[in-house]
């Protein structure tokens, strides 16, 4: 984090600034704000060595308007209460976004998953899970974590498996965590499903005339020249679906530093290097960066900062380039900078609605749990016989025969994977349509249009279910 106020106040001042173009009660908006719950724990970790840790952990429940609450847990060393109250914040506002039925959570671990071995991160993700099986802080009902920063399918499978040998009702304790590999549960998609999201938004934002124009940019994602900063799941991905959309890579930033190349690099190569020489520095043909903050400021069309909170601050936002900022990480621009980024004319696309694709399709992940029935299973083959019975009729009267890739292309009945890419798009569209119009409405940035839509979601919510007047 930056010397600015802390994380969770800075979320707060977002939704106060937005709070001011809705008419709720004040009383209302408060309960909005407020952090419901949070379970700070602290417990032994023997380490392989023999010796005793002590491991301090955390997962808060943001808002209980709808059920169950949702977040991921992140394992850092620098996790810390506060921060985790303001990630579990975030995503009740970033659920609303998007349309996804739950409150917001989060959970953190402090712990650098560099400094422990696989034995010792299983043996703290089962205690962890142990506790909050016990406080009733799990459950497909619940709460329902997932990955997020340090963690990955690995650790929810065990998460599963140690509350799995703890429930008392197995029928859909699958559902209890997302984020599993696609033989336990998982959802295939599921693992690039916030850096595809990043990609549909960032997309999206770009493909209007006017905005594009008073950024001096043309529309499209062909050429425009991106930085990324964090090349884990989200920036990864991101960078994966933006150069695939035509945009060409000029500066990637990792913890060992950064590398800068006006002409750009290609995403592969940049991971055959580092997994070859355990670096991304020495890129060839590439500037050497000291740190990944100072790529920050390199020139580009489009900065995804996918890796921590608080990168951009007020000591650096003056000296950023770039003409688009798309969130990947949450909170990586501060309240501070933010404001000098819109005084500059920067289009910043906000993480409360650019990194939801991840609890997207974690929300299809834990409808198909419940549901025990994999997407597509009941249709898919029904679609191909109808697509081929059709097209049969067609070349049949027309005496025309199409080419057999056409062919499949047209007839391919839609699998799992079709129908989570194609509801994650939808989601991001219509999300950013929305985002925009309010934008466009209210006269305000896209941050605060989200936050007022979140708002007057979670408003209503509260209104509808009897829990305010
Ligand atoms: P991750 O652990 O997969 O990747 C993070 C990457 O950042 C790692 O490669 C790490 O080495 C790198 N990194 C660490 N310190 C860095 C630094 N100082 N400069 C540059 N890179 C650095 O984590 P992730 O899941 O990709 O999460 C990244 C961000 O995205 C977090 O803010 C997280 O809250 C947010 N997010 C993640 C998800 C998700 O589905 N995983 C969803 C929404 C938001």
């Amino acid at each position: 984090m930056s010397n600015e106020v802390s994380f969770l106040e800075q979320v707060n001042q977002m939704f106060e600034k937005a709070a001011r173009y809705t008419d709720h009660p004040r009383g209302l908006l408060t309960q909005i704000k407020m952090c419901n719950g949070v379970y700070a724990m602290e417990f032994p970790l023997q380490r392989d060595d023999g010796t005793i840790e002590t491991i301090r952990a955390w997962r808060a429940e943001h808002s209980h308007h709808k059920l169950p609450t949702k977040g991921g847990i992140r394992y850092a060393s620098n996790v810390n209460e506060d921060e985790v109250k303001a990630l579990a914040t975030l995503m009740t506002y970033k659920c609303a976004i998007v349309d996804v039925p739950f409150g917001g959570a989060k959970g953190g671990v402090k712990v650098s998953t560099r400094e422990y071995s696989t034995s010792e991160l299983q043996r703290i993700t089962r205690r962890y899970t142990y506790e909050l099986t016990r406080k009733n802080f799990i459950g497909p009902g619940i709460d329902v974590p997932a990955p997020d920063y340090g963690t990955g399918a690995r650790e929810m499978s065990w998460i599963l498996d140690t509350y799995n040998s703890l429930t008392h009702e197995p029928l859909n304790a699958l559902a209890c965590v997302t984020g599993k590999p696609v033989g336990q549960g998982g959802i295939r998609g599921r693992k690039e499903a916030t850096g595809r999201g990043v990609f549909f938004g960032i997309r999206e934002a770009c493909s209007y005339e006017d905005d594009m124009a008073k950024l001096g940019l043309k529309t499209g994602l062909k050429g425009k020249r991106i930085i990324v900063q964090g090349l884990g799941n989200v920036g990864y991905h991101a960078a994966k679906f933006l150069e695939e959309g035509g945009c060409v890579i000029v500066g990637v930033g990792e913890y060992e530093g950064a590398i800068y190349k006006a002409d750009g690099m290609k995403l592969e190569d940049i991971v055959a290097h580092r997994a070859g020489s355990g670096s991304i520095l020495n890129f060839p043909g590439a500037t050497n960066i000291e740190t990944s903050k100072e790529v920050l400021t390199k020139d580009c069309d489009i900065l995804v900062p996918a890796a921590l909170e608080g990168q951009i601050t007020e000591q650096n936002a003056p000296d950023i380039k770039a003409r688009i900022i798309g969130e990947g990480a949450n909170g990586p621009i501060t309240a501070g900078a933010d404001q000098i980024l819109l005084d500059r004319g920067v289009l910043i696309i906000p993480d409360i609605y650019l990194n939801a694709g991840g609890v997207t399709v974690s929300y299809f992940e834990w409808l198909r749990n419940l549901s025990h029935v994999r997407f597509g299973r009941m249709n898919r083959r029904f679609e191909t016989t109808t697509q081929e019975n059709l097209l049969g009729a067609i070349e049949s009267l027309t005496g025309k025969h199409m080419e057999t890739d056409k062919r499949r292309a047209i007839i391919h009945g839609a699998t799992e994977e079709d129908l989570v890419n194609s509801g994650l798009e939808e989601t991001m569209v219509e999300a950013y349509t929305e985002t925009r119009r309010i934008a466009r409405e209210k006269d305000v940035d896209l941050r605060t249009a989200a936050f007022i839509n979140a708002i007057d979601k979670v408003a209503s919510a509260y209104v509808s279910m009897g829990i305010w007047p």
